[in-house]
């Protein structure tokens, strides 16, 4: 089995100070190797007229040497985002005995190993390191044009770099410590909180900095396979994320919304900081300082979001067979307001504080954070999860199918067509666990093994009660079934 563990670093001062030269370096490698192939992209076939010799995109016969402004595309060997080296013998490589024209990053890879040799500060960096950090861009690269990502960023500051498979060693370890060998910085101490002894293979190692802290991600391989899904669900817990509660549970509870960085009293303490922080004099160490302060609390506190993450999304898994959520599509839903224009060429009020304000609550709640955290936890037990359709989760009656916007008034649900009532955020929960039972399994046979189609939860009820913290269901003493399609 293939899993991520991350542990605490604790390097010394020296060790500290290498890496975050290294950091520099493939910064601004990355960024050098990123404006070398904008270029060559932008300059490929433009300004025929003008004549350049070994300028980007520079078409050129290889047997003669000849150089073109762009003159003929079908003999130029430049692939649209490719690289011309200064020296032309490194863009030629050799396959099956013929020779080619190599990719942009097999160009800038045998580039690096030569800076590797004319500069301290590359040849000081593991050589596996710097090009990893080449591969990362170019994966970035591939993804804008083959999978309509967006394009690689220029990085004001890069945070962490990466180790190929089997190079990153364990010396030792003792109960709540251990030392790891990183080629290039030398022997770090670790604070350990796994069994270590399990580790069959260490692949892919990531050293990442956060604030001031150092941390390392090792992609391990371990024995034990994760579960088969479960065939049998006995009980489904549709859950619907919010703000003023992060997670109402069909079963009747809610998981609050601690409002990590949103909350009145750390919002202040955030805007103190960061004034504090911005008028202090460019460039000075307190200025410096001001802003290490300023990322240690934005560290703590993600940190304090991370945590309660994981144990809001295990008391979900624990609920119930299966988790239906609804699909959001949550960077839609974080897009500025729109500008209203009244048509004389000016504008209109269109909210757009307010929208900012939600927005940063929104964010500040990590909704897909949570997602995947549930899905892991999820697929560790062989619990499947079922994203539904979003629409009109908040606005249908459970009891008699009727949509109207009305039906909702704050935190109350109350239908217009038959007098259901019920808290609004449970209601949504239960619409979207009813939603699962639907369309399951029909709908998504395909992403399911094929003896899932016996399986027809049509009436589902658990054999426990499920303890209600709905102030308004406890009134009327009774305990829920998880899912019950009759109401
Ligand atoms: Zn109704």
């Amino acid at each position: 089995m293939q899993v991520r563990w991350n542990f605490k670093l604790k390097p010394n001062q020296s060790q500290i100070a290498r890496m975050s030269e290294w950091l520099i370096t493939l910064r601004k490698h990355r960024n050098y190797a990123l404006r070398e192939r904008e270029t060559g992209y932008n300059t490929n076939n433009q300004n025929a007229d003008i004549p350049i010799s070994y300028a980007f995109g520079s078409f050129c016969d290889l047997e003669s040497k000849f150089e073109y402004g762009a003159s003929c595309p079908l003999t130029c060997p430049v692939v649209k985002h490719g690289v011309i080296p200064d020296n032309l013998s490194l863009a030629l490589k050799t396959s099956k005995g013929a020779i080619k024209w190599d990719t942009a990053l097999g160009i800038q890879m045998k580039v690096t190993t030569q800076l590797r040799h004319k500069y301290l500060s590359f040849g000081d960096i593991n050589s596996d390191v710097l090009q990893r950090n080449i591969a990362k861009l170019d994966t970035a690269f591939n993804n804008f044009w083959k999978h309509g990502r967006g394009f690689p960023k220029y990085l004001p500051k890069l945070d962490s770099f990466e180790y190929k498979p089997g190079q990153v060693k364990l010396i030792n370890f003792i109960d709540s410590y251990a030392t790891v060998y990183l080629p290039g910085i030398g022997n770090v101490k670790m604070f350990n909180s796994r069994d270590l002894s399990k580790i069959q293979e260490i692949r892919t190692c990531t050293v990442k900095r956060s604030a001031s802290n150092w941390y390392i991600s090792m992609l391990l391989e371990i024995p034990g396979e994760l579960p088969e899904l479960r065939c049998e669900i006995n009980s489904v817990v549709g859950i619907d994320v919010g703000v003023n509660k992060l997670v109402a549970l069909s079963n009747g509870s809610f998981i609050e919304n601690i409002r990590v960085t949103t909350n009145a009293r750390t919002a202040r303490r955030f805007v103190i900081r960061q004034r504090a922080a911005s008028r202090k004099v460019n460039g000075s160490k307190n200025k410096a300082k001001a802003y290490q302060k300023l990322a240690k609390t934005q560290h703590k506190l993600s940190q304090k979001r991370d945590g309660y993450n994981w144990q809001a999304a295990s008391k979900i898994v624990k609920t119930a067979d299966a988790v239906g959520r609804e699909d959001l599509k949550i960077t839609n839903m974080v897009k500025r307001a729109k500008p209203k224009h009244d048509g004389k060429g000016g504008y209109l009020k269109n909210r757009a504080g307010a929208k900012t304000g939600l927005n940063k609550v929104i964010l500040d709640c990590g909704w897909g954070d949570l997602f995947n955290k549930i899905a892991w936890l999820a697929n560790k037990l062989g619990k499947p999860v079922v994203a539904v359709n979003p629409k009109y989760s908040s606005q249908e009656c459970p009891k008699c199918k009727h949509i109207d916007k009305k039906n909702r008034s704050g935190e109350k649900f109350i239908c217009t067509n038959c007098q259901y009532t019920n808290h609004a955020d449970t209601k949504a929960s239960r619409t979207i666990a009813k939603k699962v039972g639907l369309v399951f399994p029909k709908k998504i046979k395909k992403t399911l093994p094929p003896d899932w189609g016996k399986v027809t939860p049509v009436k589902i009820s658990t054999p426990f009660g499920v303890e209600s913290r709905n102030h308004a269901l406890e009134q009327l003493n009774t305990q829920l079934n998880l899912f019950d399609l009759t109401q």
